[in-house]
């Protein structure tokens, strides 16, 4: 049994990461701040379903909630940690009670749109976050990590399928700059202080608990409520769809990597590797909820890529990752857990 630092472990990938974890036998801490980007109510939901508490949460305001519910989950396997990454007192507090195996850094600010409305603060969490995460690190003698890239790295300029030697220095938006300065900054780490590092550059993630600003979930939300769903362009742009299963599958695999070996500075992508176009996420989403969609035409929005294509050949060779989910049956799941209520 081994203990993982998980930041950014009440979000989407890392409430299913810690479950996945927890169910191996490891020990979880998990350190998220909730950011108001989507509701936290969400985010406690998420931590309630990756701990096993069945506790029935009546909300009340957010300090309050976030307090109860660390008290609800803490148990000798997982400790919840309400603290900013920008916040090194809080690591090097955090850090100093037990000895940590590894630290999987996924706590960011996602979203290319929204970065290009807050680039400043995008850069201060996803930039000088992980560099206070790279420090504590440093500071408490922990030396393996798997990081948290992003397909959006590759931008427009990438030949399909996008392979991780092709060079990545055309990024059209603030959120793709903030993940490239993360992959350099992983690299230098490793460089100078030896720290084993695997980025992953995960391909849009969908499933369970799907963060509800992501295309996939708010369509379906939209479209169960007769409403309008925003349609960008001309439903011609590509994406390669990962079901969560394979993701935190790759991820596990990852972790498995780097613990296993010293010297290692790998860039992998995490992908479905089988791309389709907005116009054909639609169709399936209108055959699957047995409803039509109602369109709301809008242009192309800046910072948006035209496609992205995981060429997955290196997480294949060096983790053995195989996806397992189709796209057609990774958005049968999410439906059947959105219309069941949406716990889990
Ligand atoms: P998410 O928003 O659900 O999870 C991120 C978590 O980080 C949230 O719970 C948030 O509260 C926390 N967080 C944000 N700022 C923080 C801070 N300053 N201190 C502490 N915690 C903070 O997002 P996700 O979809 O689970 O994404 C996880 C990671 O994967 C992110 O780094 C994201 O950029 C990356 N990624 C996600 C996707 C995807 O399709 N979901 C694709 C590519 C890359």
């Amino acid at each position: 049994m081994a203990t993982y630092l998980i930041t950014g472990g009440a979000g989407f990938i890392g409430s299913h990461l810690s479950y996945a974890l927890l169910q191996q036998g490891h020990r979880v801490i998990n350190v998220d701040v909730f950011t108001d980007l989507y509701d936290y109510r969400a985010k406690i939901r998420n931590v309630l379903a990756a701990t096993g508490c069945k506790s029935v949460f009546d909300f009340r305001y957010k300090e309050a909630d976030l307090r109860r519910l660390s008290e609800l989950v803490r148990s000798a396997d997982y400790r919840l940690e309400v603290a900013d990454i920008r916040d090194r007192e809080a690591l090097a507090r955090i850090c100093a009670q037990e000895r940590i195996e590894a630290v999987v850094h996924l706590a960011a600010l996602p979203g290319v749109r929204a970065s290009g409305l807050q680039p400043l603060l995008f850069q201060e969490v996803n930039v000088d976050g992980t560099l206070q995460i790279l420090e504590t690190m440093r500071d408490h003698g922990i030396g393996k990590w798997v990081c948290a890239s992003s397909s959006s790295v590759y931008g427009n300029s990438s030949k399909a399928p996008f392979n991780e030697s092709a060079p990545v220095d055309a990024p059209i938006s603030v959120y793709a700059a903030t993940k490239k300065s993360c992959e350099l900054l992983g690299y230098t780490y490793h460089h100078l202080y030896g720290i084993d590092t695997v980025m992953l550059r995960f391909f849009t993630v969908f499933g369970e608990r799907q963060r509800p600003d992501l295309a996939i979930h708010k369509f379906v939300r939209l479209m169960e409520q007769d409403e309008p769903i925003p349609f960008f362009g001309d439903g011609e742009t590509m994406r390669d769809y990962t079901y969560i299963g394979d993701i935190i599958d790759g991820t596990l695999r990852a972790l498995n990597y780097v613990e296993g070996r010293s010297g290692v500075y790998e860039i992998i992508n995490l992908g479905g590797s089988a791309p389709i176009t907005l116009r054909r996420m639609v169709e399936l989403l209108e055959e699957k909820l047995g409803r039509k969609a109602v369109l709301d035409r809008l242009p192309k929005q800046p910072g948006d890529v035209e496609r992205t294509d995981a060429d997955i050949a290196k997480a294949e060779k060096l983790l053995g990752y195989a996806p397992k989910t189709s796209f057609e049956s990774g958005l049968e799941r999410f439906i059947a857990w959105y219309k069941g209520g949406q716990v889990q």
